[in-house]
């Protein structure tokens, strides 16, 4: 279809391709001089003390968990909706995941941590869902009562801020380790990437050496200081870090993170004015501010009042030339957990009745004007179509 509206389409302006090919030019395409200011650049960005770059969003979840000792016999409670890298994470570690259930606005419930944490408890891991921020005061009151860390997932959230600083900030946040996505369709891209942020700093040098195989310098060090050729290696570590390639892109993106946001939240706030009024469809909470950078826009079916489900509401806009998404799949109807008691649907009664109602519209800074109203056109036009007609009371329809 020639104009086709796809689910996403990364930003990327002439800037992050000349730096890439300068990087490309220079001889030097692992981690180095930009990864490292890619990390400069995060912390002065986001306030945060220490920032990691690494090969992906997941990375940093892992190396996050590995750092803080989290293994065998430990359990770290987290949410049904969020991408499987989330749990995957936790379960690399040798740690059993634990779901709570969610929120009004699909965010991990803060109540219904408190239900699920026991002795074995050590960590929480809530996922700023589409962008918007979890009730982050209230998991932080949790944590420190039950002496427990906080890894935030914040692979929607680069944008996103809380108490008027971005996520991570030192001033604000109270969680060990932030940990950032800048996969392709993200609110900022490396293509494949991520960072860590954390406030400790011997956390900090933990995950950097866990990062390269848990050498004590990395080769940008021994690199720079020409001559210097000997490293040990301090424990096991991973294959977790940046190469410039990958910070050359991410640079530059950094420097549109908050234009980015503002584009996204302008979209958002015109599906809202567009779509509010209709019986058929409810929208996300606009409230939020600034703690939400909407790196999705989840729009809510009323299945009561419509006369077809959401698999055939996307197929209709597919047919319209809107492509949509769908975040995310409850991590209780994925067969790999199907073995983990802890994660049954069961405990989240909430997150599997929202998901059939869930539908990602396209959200990003080049939607054009003219596609935001293609979008909210084609919306419109599939909800009032498919309107399930209002029944008569019986017997006031009799003539
Ligand atoms: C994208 C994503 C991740 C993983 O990030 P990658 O950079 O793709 O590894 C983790 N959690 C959530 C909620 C995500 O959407």
């Amino acid at each position: 279809m020639p104009n086709f509206i796809p689910f996403h389409c990364a930003t990327i302006g002439d800037a992050e391709v000349q730096e890439v090919s300068s990087v490309l030019r220079s001889g030097w395409l692992t981690t180095g001089e930009r990864a490292h200011r890619f990390e400069e650049d995060y912390c002065s960005y986001s306030g945060a003390s220490h920032a990691l770059a690494l090969n992906s969003g997941t990375a940093a979840l892992h190396l996050a968990l590995v750092a803080l000792d989290i293994g065998p016999g430990d359990e770290v409670i987290s949410t049904p909706l969020t991408f499987c890298a989330t749990i995957n994470a936790i379960l690399h570690t040798g740690a059993t995941p634990v779901l709570a259930d969610v929120d009004e606005h699909g965010n991990i419930d803060p109540a219904s941590i408190t239900k699920r944490v026991t002795p074995r408890t050590r960590a929480l891991l809530p996922v700023h869902l589409a962008g918007r921020v979890c009730d982050m005061d209230a998991i932080w009151r949790i944590a420190e009562a039950y002496k427990l860390h906080v890894v935030e997932d914040a692979a929607h959230a680069a944008g996103s801020s809380h108490h008027l600083r971005p996520l991570g900030a030192a001033s604000v946040s109270r969680s060990q380790v932030t940990a950032f996505s800048f996969y392709a369709t993200k609110n900022i891209t490396t293509g494949e990437g991520g960072m860590a942020t954390t406030n400790d700093p011997a956390l900090a040098v933990r995950m950097r050496a866990l990062a390269l195989h848990g050498i004590s310098k990395d080769a940008w060090n021994r690199y720079a200081q020409n001559g210097n050729w000997f490293y040990q290696v301090l424990e096991p570590g991973f294959k977790y870090n940046m190469s410039d390639i990958q910070a050359a892109i991410g640079i530059h993106q950094l420097k549109h993170i908050d234009e980015f946001a503002e584009a996204r939240r302008r979209t958002a706030a015109a599906y809202t004015l567009a779509f509010r009024n209709l019986d058929e469809l409810e929208t996300p909470s606009m409230s939020a501010g600034i703690e939400n950078s909407w790196h999705l826009y989840p729009l809510r079916l009323r299945l009561d009042q419509l006369q077809i489900d959401r698999a055939q509401f996307i197929e209709e806009l597919r047919a319209r030339g809107i492509g949509t998404s769908v975040h995310f799949i409850p991590i209780p109807m994925h067969p790999c957990y199907w073995n983990w008691p802890t994660l049954a649907a069961e405990h989240c009664p909430r997150a599997m009745t929202l998901y059939p109602r869930l539908v990602s519209l396209p959200l990003y800074p080049s939607l054009s004007e003219e596609q935001v109203e293609r979008v909210i056109e084609a919306v419109e036009d599939v909800a009032v179509r498919n309107r399930r007609p209002t029944l008569v009371a019986s017997g006031s329809s009799s003539r």
